[in-house]
């Protein structure tokens, strides 16, 4: 059973045009733009333009080609952006959220991508 898609969240609503976002890059199957309320020098948002809530539903139901071209949208923006360890950046963390205890605040699948400096510790300790 899939968890119930909410297509009244922000991240649809910025997907059909009805909020503004600050873009930075699209393809066919997802979109890059920049977090509202960032909390690093570069954090960005990548999402696939498919109703997913979270990562392991877009990992078990979304399409190949949805897979493989979200995932190059995350490398493309890596690089543009100066973070890919291949163009000579100094590298970046990639997290996603996941329902309650992952503290996802929106519940459409979304992977935050932070770097220009050093990021810290993962995870607070309990
Ligand atoms: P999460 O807690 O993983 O669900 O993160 C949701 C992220 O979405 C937060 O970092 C918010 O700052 C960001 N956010 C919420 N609304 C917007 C918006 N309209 N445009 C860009 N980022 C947003």
């Amino acid at each position: 059973m899939r968890a119930a898609y909410d297509d009244q969240n922000i991240f649809a609503r910025i997907l059909r045009g009805e909020i503004p976002s600050d873009r930075v890059a699209e393809n066919d199957h997802a979109i890059a733009f920049r977090d509202i309320r960032p909390q690093a020098q570069v954090h960005l948002l990548v999402i696939p333009k498919g109703a997913y809530v979270s990562y392991d539903d877009f990992a078990a139901n979304a399409s190949d080609a949805e897979i493989v071209g979200f995932n190059r949208l995350v490398a493309q923006v890596a690089r543009d952006q100066g973070l890919s360890l291949a163009e000579g950046g100094k590298g970046f963390r990639a997290i996603t959220n996941s329902g309650e205890h992952g503290v996802q605040e929106v519940p459409h699948f979304h992977l935050h991508l932070m770097g220009g400096h050093d990021m810290g510790r993962m995870v607070s300790p309990r």
